[in-house]
């Protein structure tokens, strides 16, 4: 596919992999219509408008990437199509498959479905030679208490196909080590999740990193990476428990440790083959015995940030992370990659206790707070709220805009402080 000089989106055809779990539609629906794309969207669960619109509206199996490959390639058969974009984890290898079957613009399938199993990565990035912590991982079945005598500690166990740090957690010694096991295999027990496969039936233990955390949101032409935000994650992230939070950026870290965690990104997308389309990685900083700074990857996606964290992001002259992803999917000409100058924040509203969310207060008044550009309650009122490991949900979102990042991250700091959630 490529998109001649001058080739008007109007022209193409674009499939966008859109689960019913997604907080993305909004975003990239508009995306869409900003590129004037003909558009055409699956979802995994059947529209109750698809049979009035077979031709803009299809139901594929997300989970069975083969089978949605070989449906597609029949609807496109009689509506050809000039790209393919999964919004998301549960998407990205589907989306994969996809534009493998059709010759489309994307990464390699088998680099992308290494990003969504941890220890295919793990292993991935240890032969590649790049800084990794000690890895093994265990059958769900085998006794943890046996396990816990074969692993060095502080660690941490983790599912290899969730996310949101949902199941992740540390352990320090034997007992605590026992004690996570059992509780992310209850979580892996669950019907939902078990549906996910294999990966489900195994978990993963990794020597803790220490260090502090960023988030790097990158794109992949043809192999090569251009960083589009880094983000430092302020809070600290030692555990037992890893609930994200606030991201700011631009990063605050010095030009050295950025410039690790930006290689780190680059060599990790080259070990496993990513070549185009986004990726979002989570890394630690830390220094090696030279006092050279070094960046370890917790774990890279072939995907855009999660939640609605792209809100904080405009390139260019006001253009959306979606569009950019859109555009780059077409072949379409993107313009500046250069983020806005001002510091932007944004904080993943944790949820604080198990029970049902039955109010919310103090909205406006942290709306008012200097800085903040929007509260985003992402839960209704009635909903029952879950929080980590077992919980994979937000309670909503608060956006922020400053001249610095320190001063971003003291207005989410406010604003989450007038919130009150009233969980019975
Ligand atoms: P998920 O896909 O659920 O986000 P991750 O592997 O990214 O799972 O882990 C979630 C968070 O847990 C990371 O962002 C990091 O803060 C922490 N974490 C995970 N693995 C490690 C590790 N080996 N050492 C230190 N922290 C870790
Ligand atoms: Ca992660």
């Amino acid at each position: 596919m490529s998109a001649s000089a001058g080739a008007r989106a109007a022209s193409q055809r674009l499939l966008l992999l859109i689960p019913t779990t997604t907080y993305r539609t909004e975003d990239f629906m508009a995306a869409a219509r900003r590129v004037g794309v003909d558009l055409v969207v699956a979802s995994d669960k059947p529209n109750v408008m698809a049979g009035e619109f077979p031709e803009s509206l299809l139901t594929l199996p997300f989970s069975d990437p083969i089978a949605a490959a070989a449906a597609v390639r029949e609807f496109s058969a009689r509506r050809p199509l000039d790209a393919v974009v999964g919004v998301d984890d549960t998407t990205a290898v589907a989306a994969a498959a996809i534009a493998g079957a059709l010759g489309l613009r994307a990464n390699p399938l088998c680099a992308v479905s290494a990003t969504r199993d941890k220890l295919a990565m793990r292993a991935a990035l240890a032969t590649a030679g790049l800084p990794s912590p000690p890895f093994t991982s265990f059958a769900v079945g085998d006794d943890p208490r046996v396990a816990a005598r074969r692993v060095r500690f502080p660690c941490v166990l983790k599912p290899l196909v969730l996310s949101a740090s949902r199941g992740v957690i540390r352990a320090d010694d034997e007992a605590e080590f026992v004690a996570a096991f059992e509780r992310i295999a209850a979580i892996l027990a669950t019907p939902e999740v078990q549906a996910l496969g294999e990966g489900a039936r195994r978990i993963l233990v990794e020597g803790f990193v220490p260090g502090a955390e960023v988030a790097l949101e990158g794109l992949l032409t043809e192999g090569r990476l251009e960083t589009l935000a880094l983000f430092d994650k302020p809070d600290p992230l030692d555990g037992p428990f890893f609930e994200e939070t606030i991201y700011v950026t631009p990063s605050r870290l010095s030009a050295a440790a950025q410039s690790a965690a930006r290689e780190a990104t680059a060599a990790t997308a080259r070990a496993l083959g990513l070549r185009d389309g986004p990726v979002h990685a989570e890394l630690r900083l830390d220094r090696d015995g030279a006092g050279r700074d070094r960046a370890w990857m917790i774990e890279i996606a072939a995907r855009s940030i999660g939640g609605l964290c792209s809100r904080t992001l405009s390139f260019g002259t006001g253009m959306s992370l979606e569009e950019i992803i859109l555009r780059h999917a077409l072949d379409l000409p993107i313009g500046s990659l250069v983020r806005e100058r001002s510091a932007a924040g944004v904080m993943m509203i944790p949820i604080p206790r198990a029970g049902v969310l039955e109010d919310v207060r103090g909205l406006d008044e942290a709306r008012a707070v200097p800085g903040i550009v929007d509260v985003v309650i992402a839960m209704h009122k009635g909903q029952a709220v879950v929080p980590l490991p077992e919980g994979s949900q937000y309670l909503g979102f608060i956006f922020a805009r400053a001249d610095a990042p320190a001063a971003a991250e003291a207005a989410l700091r406010e604003a989450h402080r007038r919130l009150t959630f009233v969980i019975r």
